[in-house]
């Protein structure tokens, strides 16, 4: 078992990946920015090093300042969390080189993820369902590209191979616009992300956003726990997720939940993972694979209750997986609300000092949340303030206590969008389950 780890973040995940470790009892090093001394973590790990000024590029991005840290308290891990440089294959090397345990994938791996076109390009060998695309990344021929958008069919979607957070994609509706927007993109990713490789794939109209989680060990070993499904979203940022995903078809669900694990087998993938699908009538289609804990990782806990960080700390210890597929079963419907400091209406950011915090209760509800009377959440960083998550017995039940905890969450003192989630819960179509990417936003915009 890993003796110590370091928890390069903060807010909600930092807490949550401490508790896991206390609960293994791994000892735990907490690292913050100057502007995060009062962060609850901070005050429960066994040793806090601050690494850095406020500005994120000199703190929770800063590589060397976390080594030297993970040297100074002598941790054996380094547990990268979501988000910073979870998915940063330079620093996972970097750690591994230091001599310390990176909890995630090989570098290698999240390099191979981290490039769409040739994380597309895996999947499809092994099995996993894709869209309908140029298979490899376009050429500089205008005749070709031209040739591979009719194959494909209009409407089609330009995306930056390095893209990410839902940057670097155009989407095309006729022939006259494609080489313009092919140029673009690829201006612009090479300005955003030092790399100007750009792919087609035919542009699904109303899909939903369905994800399957998995855990596997790098020794030969996978399991999925299922699938979520994340189709709120507001500018491709998830708003309210639940597990499983609703009205799925079965057959394409059982036959892309086994290729996924099989596919994790294949890539030799260690660690928690999550592929993302857009699912349109009735079929499944990758666009990309997070090599990393995700934000909504607890509705999958609470149906299969598998605790994913701790199964990504023995991992990550070197212990072969201790679940096997068939001990995997999905009881009951879980919802999380994402709770960020903003105003409900504008989004605008709204940090300051929280002067009540009430966290709501009862069976079948948990709250992910660093917050606390008397905390003052800092400008500098995400708004993500903490994550309410209801469990019940089916998704009505589930429901229903999550219209109950936020009529008794409170948080005063900062804007929360708590208000646009009470609406939420309360819409029938959402309440009917199955509504697309685009719904919320159409919703906000009406
Ligand atoms: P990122 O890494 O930036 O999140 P993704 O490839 O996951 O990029 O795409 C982000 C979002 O863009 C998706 O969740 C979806 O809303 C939209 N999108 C991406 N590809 C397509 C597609 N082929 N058809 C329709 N929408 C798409």
């Amino acid at each position: 078992m890993l003796d110590k780890v370091l928890i390069a973040n903060r807010g909600e995940i930092a807490l949550r990946i401490l508790r896991a470790c206390k609960e293994l009892g791994i000892k735990t090093v907490a690292v913050h920015s100057k502007a995060d001394r009062e962060l609850m973590h901070v005050r429960l790990a066994d040793e806090a090093v601050c690494i850095g000024p406020a500005a994120s590029a000199q703190s929770y991005l800063n590589i060397p300042a976390l080594i030297s840290a993970a040297e100074v308290t002598d941790s054996s891990a380094i547990h990268p969390g979501y988000g910073f440089l979870a998915e940063n294959a330079n620093f996972a090397e970097q750690v591994e080189r230091s001599g310390f345990v990176f909890v995630g994938p090989r570098a290698e791996t999240i390099r191979l993820m981290g490039d769409k076109v040739s994380a597309i390009e895996a999947m499809k060998k092994a099995g996993v369902p894709t869209v309908p695309g140029s298979d490899g990344p376009l050429g500089d021929n205008g005749d070709d590209n031209l040739a591979i958008a009719e194959r494909i069919g209009y409407p089609v979607i330009i995306k930056a191979a390095a893209g990410g957070g839902g940057r670097g994609m155009r989407v095309v509706h006729k022939e006259a616009d494609l080489l313009a927007a092919i140029t673009v993109t690829r201006t612009e990713a090479s300005a955003a992300f030092g790399d100007g490789t750009v792919y087609m794939e035919k542009f699904l109209e109303r899909p939903r956003h369905v994800e399957i989680q998995v855990i596997a060990d790098g020794q030969g070993n996978a399991i999925h726990l299922y699938d979520r499904d994340c189709s709120l979203q507001r500018r491709h940022q998830k708003v309210l997720e639940e597990a499983p995903a609703p009205g799925i078809e079965p057959e394409a669900r059982a036959k892309v939940l086994e290729a996924c694990r099989q596919a994790c087998i294949e890539i030799g993938y260690r660690g928690a993972g999550t592929f993302e699908f857009l699912y349109e009538d009735g079929e499944f289609f990758f666009i990309e694979m997070n090599t990393r804990v995700q934000v909504e990782h607890p509705v999958t806990e609470m149906v299969t209750g598998v605790d994913i960080v701790r199964e990504q700390l023995l991992i990550a210890s070197g212990q072969p997986l201790s679940i096997r597929q068939e001990d995997v079963q999905v009881n009951g419907h879980a919802f999380e609300c994402r709770i960020n400091a903003e105003d409900p209406r504008t989004f605008m950011p709204s940090p300051g000092r929280v002067t009540l915090y009430h966290p709501p209760g009862g069976l079948g509800v948990r709250m992910d949340s660093h917050l606390y009377t008397g905390y003052t959440v800092p400008p500098h960083y995400d708004s993500l303030i903490g994550k309410l998550i209801t469990w019940g017995d089916d998704r009505e039940l589930a429901l229903t206590r999550m219209r109950n905890g936020l009529d008794e969450l409170l948080v005063e003192g900062i804007k929360t969008n708590t208000e646009l989630h009470k609406e939420l819960v309360r819409d029938e179509h959402f309440r009917q389950g199955g509504v697309n990417i685009h719904y919320l936003e159409k919703k906000l915009g009406a």
